[in-house]
């Protein structure tokens, strides 16, 4: 067993970090503020090559691995968590690399990590989030098109997106439910497609989020997903393994972020005559903090790891985003506490992370559902 980083791995968490501190760190605050996507920054993390860095050279993309997709995701996350979603333009590119036909990968990956489109992927609907069974937008066949109709909530990239992979019942009479869903690549200037960007979101405001509503869209058969229909299930899974594996990497960044920020606190701010870190209440907390946070870390490069090499534990991953997911939530509140009245002032950066961290025990599977995923696969069928 080797904990060791290679020296490529150290050079990009580096690079990811000086890039982070450099770039993201000032306008924070502002993107916050402005609920407003930083399209100068996505840029600028696109032509540096940290965007879909799991895109295969084929496809112009850095080739690397989720490992390495983890660590830059944890580095921007760390620094701001809403600027880190720019990360998230690159959503959905690995099904399409996974399970698109060789003209689909070659139409729709390569602007991805080069910064010449944004993409996201549409799941979720107003009545259907943890019930991916829910799921009603249809796609239905015409001679060579498919026509879709209906509504997908919260889809992140939604309205600034040029493309999206949508998830459509297309075979809602299969007997098996696994086999009634398909995967349809969207371009979002087709006639019918409608973003509606949603504001006043608690955290990670400076990721777009929006309802989409499909009205008659029509798309070719070619923007089927793998050209076959029924896959959809399987593939949708895959999705969610994957990005909670980022997932659980923005949770690491998060908490260490402000982790960061309450140790540097401590070590000023003055209680009782004396910094309030020499306080032994305050350092058995961030010895407590410290311990989840690599905890999550551990977990979180482990799964990474595993996929990288080919061996993807679906329960390691759901431990790694619910444990990343919480250990956010705790540490930012915790960090708060030690900014006393300060942290709960909009001008120091820990009252933002206090409400970005919470997202991640929602988005990608609840945290509930990641843990039914773990308790699944621990009593198997019985
Ligand atoms: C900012 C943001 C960005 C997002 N981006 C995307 C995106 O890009 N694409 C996309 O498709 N979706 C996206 N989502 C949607 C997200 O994945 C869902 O919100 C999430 O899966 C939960 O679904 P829901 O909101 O419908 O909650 P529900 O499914 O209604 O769940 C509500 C609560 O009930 C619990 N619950 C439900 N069923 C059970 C059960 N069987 N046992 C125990 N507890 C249960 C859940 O865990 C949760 O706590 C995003 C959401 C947000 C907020």
């Amino acid at each position: 067993m080797d904990f060791q980083f290679t020296k490529e791995q150290t050079d990009i968490r580096q690079a990811a970090r000086d890039f982070a501190e450099k770039e993201i760190r000032e306008i924070g605050h502002d993107y916050d503020q402005k609920e407003e996507f930083p399209k100068d920054l996505w840029k600028k993390a696109c032509d540096l090559g940290f965007v879909g860095v799991y895109i295969d050279e084929a496809y112009e993309g850095p080739g690397l691995g989720y490992l390495e997709a983890a660590v830059i995701m944890e580095e921007f996350w760390r620094v701001d968590p809403g600027c880190g979603c720019v990360l998230l333009t690159a959503f959905g590119s690995e099904l399409i690399q996974n399970y698109g036909t060789e003209e689909q990968k070659k139409k729709y990956i390569p602007p991805i990590p080069k910064g010449k489109a944004i993409m996201g992927s549409a799941i979720t609907e107003p009545d259907a989030g943890s019930d991916i069974f829910g799921v009603t937008t249809s796609a239905v066949k015409d001679g060579d098109t498919y026509t879709i109709n209906g509504t997908k909530m919260f889809i992140t990239n939604g309205s600034i997106a040029d493309f999206l992979t949508v998830y459509c019942l297309t075979n809602p009479e299969a007997k098996s439910r696994y086999e009634r869903y398909s995967f349809f690549i969207v371009e979002t200037d087709r006639p019918g497609f409608q973003a509606n960007k949603l504001r006043g979101k608690m955290g990670i405001r400076a990721s777009d989020t929006a309802e989409i509503v499909f009205n008659s869209v029509k798309v070719p058969k070619e923007n089927l997903l793998g050209g076959k229909e029924s896959r959809g299930f399987p593939q949708v899974m895959d999705l969610f393994n994957i990005n909670r594996v980022l997932a659980a990497s923005q949770g690491v960044g998060v908490s260490q972020g402000a982790l960061d920020l309450a140790i540097a606190h401590v070590k000023k701010r003055e209680a009782f005559g004396q910094a309030i870190g020499k306080f032994q209440a305050i350092q058995v907390k961030l010895a407590e903090m410290a311990t989840m946070v690599e905890a999550a870390r551990i977990l979180t490069y482990q799964a990474a790891w595993l996929i990288d090499h080919g061996k993807k534990d679906p329960k390691l991953i759901a431990m790694a985003k619910w444990l990343a997911g919480e250990t956010g939530v705790r540490v930012a509140d915790d960090a708060l506490q030690m900014h006393g009245g300060y942290g709960y002032l909009n001008e120091y950066p820990i009252e933002r992370f206090y409400r970005d961290a919470k997202i991640v025990e929602i988005y990608e599977g609840a945290k509930e559902m990641e843990k039914l995923t773990i308790a699944h696969q621990l009593l198997g069928k019985f």
